[in-house]
């Protein structure tokens, strides 16, 4: 009954990866702030987040061909992996200053050194990749990069994805050591036991229903306590809106300004997981392909060891899928209640404009078992379909909006925070890169609502991120410096790989 009322410092809706990345640089930074955190679900890291609903890959731009382009003169554009690469620098930085003072336990349980590499089939696709690989592999952050298209090399790189193939085929790989899968689910549960034991009130089963401006400025939040069925109100200073998919709906209710003429588009995400431990044992990486005309940039194809709760897997995917629903424990009215007065042309430009997408979307939904394992076959010439099984990923929804560039109504692919002008509310939309730059993208967000504290927050936020607000490009000793700590304190040296 006390808890019906109560008054935060900061609120945070939803307890994944990006809250649970807010809460711990705020604790650090100002310990004495209350935070209290409010979601939906009975624990923490259960949607996108959770280790089975996501790719569990470290985002570097060490093996995603969508993160490089070619230009009109044959070059290739490597700027987008540079930047990605840099914001997972930020995130392993964190991660690491968070081990190496104890406050998240054994990095093992939630991040692994893996190879990552990039797989092409066809002439013109080979030709790319070696264009890709030789501007990469020539800059610092991409050190270690290696390239082959012989064989008896990709034999020993990716025996299982080798096997059985047509020697006739021109075929091409490049290979970096210094990749990671990244269990995002552990992470997530182990920084909100972080964040319990500093004195973080975490209230599992409410559901924040509503929100509005009080007259001192502040935010007041309708919460529905699931468990008890009552109506709570809490109110705070700062909210961060990180509910994932229902972001949306919840900047919708705050009536910002600049949260209209916004929409969202879900892709849902489902992958084939190998039962079969003989097989499994035969591979050991991340292996990205290249997306099929037509299909967005997050169905690239991959076939992925992963390692969940100590042990290795194997899964391949992800296919795209269409739903209505904006989390996985969403509504089938989600994306119909989306729609508003002032998103509407906006969503209807966008309807129109992405009928090949919806197609796309429906002709994968609607594929049969054989249908995927066709696409698995690409990958894995003798697949065979007894050893695989389906399971249903994360959804990811897209951002819609209006763009100089792309005009009305404009499907976007990355992540975008929305905050008021006065930096008293801040919402995270969009999926991609997604988890592996959750640091950046927070220190995004306390740059845009804390102006007044960001330099006094300055020096333990180097402290904490030896490259806070510097390039590591522009930098190299500093950057030899971060990979080495953070390899160490991470327990990623290659001698520590599982064989
Ligand atoms: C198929 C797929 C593959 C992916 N692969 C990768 C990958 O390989 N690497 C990578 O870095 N990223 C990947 N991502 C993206 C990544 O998973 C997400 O970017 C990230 O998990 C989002 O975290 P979040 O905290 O914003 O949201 P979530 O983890 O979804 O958490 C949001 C939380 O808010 C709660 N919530 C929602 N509404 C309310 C409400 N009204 N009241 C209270 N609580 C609420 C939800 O229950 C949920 O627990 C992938 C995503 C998908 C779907």
């Amino acid at each position: 009954m006390g808890d019906k009322q109560t008054k935060s410092d900061v609120i945070l809706i939803g307890a994944g990866i990006m809250s649970a990345t807010l809460g711990a640089l705020l604790k650090e930074l100002v310990p004495g702030w209350k935070i209290t955190v409010f979601e939906k679900l009975p624990s923490a890291g259960e949607e996108s987040s959770n280790e089975w609903n996501n790719a569990g890959t470290g985002h570097a731009a060490l093996c995603e061909l969508n993160y490089t382009s070619e230009k009109k003169d044959g070059s290739v554009d490597i700027s987008k992996a540079i930047q990605i690469n840099e914001q997972f620098q930020v995130s392993m930085q964190f991660w690491s200053y968070l081990v190496h003072n104890k406050l998240l336990r054994n990095p093992q349980d939630f991040i692994m050194p893996l190879p990552h590499m990039s797989l092409v089939q066809g002439e013109k696709n080979v030709s790319f990749l070696k264009k890709r690989y030789e501007a990469m592999s020539a800059n610092p952050l991409f050190k270690g990069m290696e390239y082959s298209e012989d064989p008896k090399k990709l034999m020993e790189w990716i025996p299982l994805i080798m096997q059985n193939r047509d020697a006739n085929e021109a075929v091409a790989a490049t290979k970096i050591d210094s990749g990671t899968d990244v269990n995002f689910g552990a992470l997530t549960r182990m920084m909100f036991d972080y964040l319990k034991s500093k004195n973080v009130d975490i209230k599992y089963k409410h559901s924040v229903n509503n929100m509005k401006r009080t007259s001192d400025g502040a935010w007041d939040l309708k919460v529905r306590n699931e468990a008890s069925g009552t109506v709570e109100h809490h109110t705070a200073k700062f909210v961060f809106i990180g509910g994932g998919g229902g972001s949306l709906h919840l900047l919708q209710k705050s009536g910002i300004p600049e949260g209209k003429q916004m929409g969202g588009f879900p892709v849902s995400g489902i992958f084939m997981v190998c039962k079969n431990p003989e097989v499994v044992a035969q591979h050991h990486a991340k292996v990205y392909g290249k997306a099929k005309v037509g299909a967005p940039p997050m169905s690239v194809p991959h076939l992925d060891t992963r390692f969940i709760d100590n042990k290795k897997s194997l899964l391949f995917g992800p296919f795209a899928g269409f739903s209505p629903k904006f989390l996985k424990t969403g509504s089938m009215f989600d994306l119909i209640t989306s729609v508003k007065p002032n998103n509407l042309f906006t969503m209807l430009a966008a309807g129109a404009k992405n009928m090949s997408l919806t197609k796309y979307l429906i002709e994968q939904v609607l594929l049969s078992k054989e249908k995927r394992m066709e696409e698995l076959r690409e990958f894995i010439p003798n697949a065979k379909i007894e050893d695989w099984d389906l399971v249903v990923a994360g959804q990811r929804v897209q951002v819609i909006k209006d763009t100089v560039a792309g005009g009305k109504g404009t499907l976007q692919f990355g992540t975008e925070v929305v905050s008021a002008a006065d930096g008293s509310i801040a919402a995270l939309l969009g999926a991609s890169p997604g988890a592996s730059t959750a640091v950046s993208v927070m220190l995004e967000v306390l740059n845009k609502c804390f102006p007044q504290h960001i330099k006094e927050w300055e020096p333990k936020l180097k402290g904490m991120i030896p490259s806070y607000g510097e390039s590591l490009l522009g930098n190299p000793a500093l950057l030899e410096e971060v990979h080495a700590t953070s390899a160490q304190t991470l327990r990623l040296n290659r001698e520590l790989q599982p064989v």
